[in-house]
């Protein structure tokens, strides 16, 4: 390790990296025509330090689809925006226990119970977002994903259009909200909204300084500039750690003791938090829709470098 890398961050990444670059279990997402043409092998690991310092590895410059990971960003501006109280009241902060784009649930709970990182809970969250019309929210949440990224993000339109074209579950669950009144915007306008901000495309660089502004409590450490209140980042680091990686949410929190979240396009985030950001992409996911490679890859991370935060020796 050198004097910049006292931690021994890059042999941690590297070693990650050459572990698990040729193996090919799990299956890109299908259920988004689109992200089935997502190349397999792609594969990269990004941990970026309070400093700001960046170690990659693999095609860390890779555009894919954010997908569920945006579901954090909107949380973190709505709660910045209405407060912790609003999120709890209006949409929940239990895990449900259930397939994260379960009807069932929201029909036996009547639209309550839920959190804003499973699809009805999301949508609703979307539906919150500061502004009156389409535009303003659109806009508030892109501002959010480019804050957090600290630099200019666009929209995968492929990704956006193939979901759009086959998210008739989603709209369902955005009516079944909306008829127990827990959906704060036009259904089918909120609807369409999520299925943009999902697509908002991003690299394995961009994830790890989301991941590293939300260690950071929620100033982006490169840009200095503040996205969301440390009070904030403190009230989504919970719903990550409890509801982040859906049915294995339990699972990996229990195995790694961070909080995380991925997306049905390959990506996780993990957070250290007051110290780093750690990102990992690649599009084969297991049974629960989590990315193989990158869970593999950010647990032995935190393992190695000793970032579990539980583990107290
Ligand atoms: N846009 C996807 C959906 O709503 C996101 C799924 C995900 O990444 O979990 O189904």
């Amino acid at each position: 390790a050198t004097s910049s890398d006292k931690g021994g961050i890059e042999g941690a990444v590297n070693e990650a990296y050459n572990k698990y670059k040729d193996l090919k279990e799990g299956k890109n997402a299908d259920y988004i025509p689109e992200l089935a043409k997502v190349p397999s092998e792609q594969f990269a690991i990004v941990v970026i330090a309070p400093d700001g310092k960046v170690y990659s590895k693999g095609d860390a410059d890779a555009m894919y689809s954010i997908q569920s990971i945006s579901k954090v960003l909107t949380l973190a501006r709505d709660i910045e925006d209405f407060g912790p109280k609003a999120i709890q009241d209006k949409i929940g902060v239990d895990p449900t226990g259930q397939k994260f784009n379960s009807a069932v649930f929201v029909e036996e709970n009547k639209g309550k119970e839920l959190n804003p990182l499973v699809n009805a809970g999301a949508i609703a969250a979307t539906s919150m977002v500061k502004g009156n019309t389409y535009e303003e929210k659109w806009n508030t949440i892109l501002q959010t994903h480019n804050d957090f990224a600290g630099r200019q993000l666009s929209v995968n339109d492929p990704v956006y259009k193939s979901e759009a074209a086959t998210n008739q579950h989603n709209q369902a669950l955005a009516s079944l909200m909306n008829s127990f009144e827990r959906m704060y915007f036009d259904p089918a306008k909120s609807v369409d909204i999520y299925t943009k901000q999902c697509a908002i495309n991003i690299n394995t660089k961009d994830l790890a300084m989301i991941a590293a502004t939300l260690a950071n409590g929620g100033t982006n450490p490169v840009t200095k500039k503040k996205v969301v209140s440390p009070e904030t980042v403190a009230h989504v680091l919970p719903v990550m750690a409890t509801c982040g990686l859906y049915d294995d949410s339990g699972i990996w929190f229990y195995n790694v003791g961070l909080p995380a979240k991925s997306g049905v396009g390959g990506g996780i985030m993990a957070i250290v938090p007051g110290q780093y950001g750690i990102a990992a992409f690649s599009p084969r996911l297991d049974e629960a829709g989590n990315s193989v490679r990158a869970q593999k890859a950010i647990t032995d991370i935190v393992n190695k470098l000793g970032l579990n935060p539980y583990l107290v020796k």
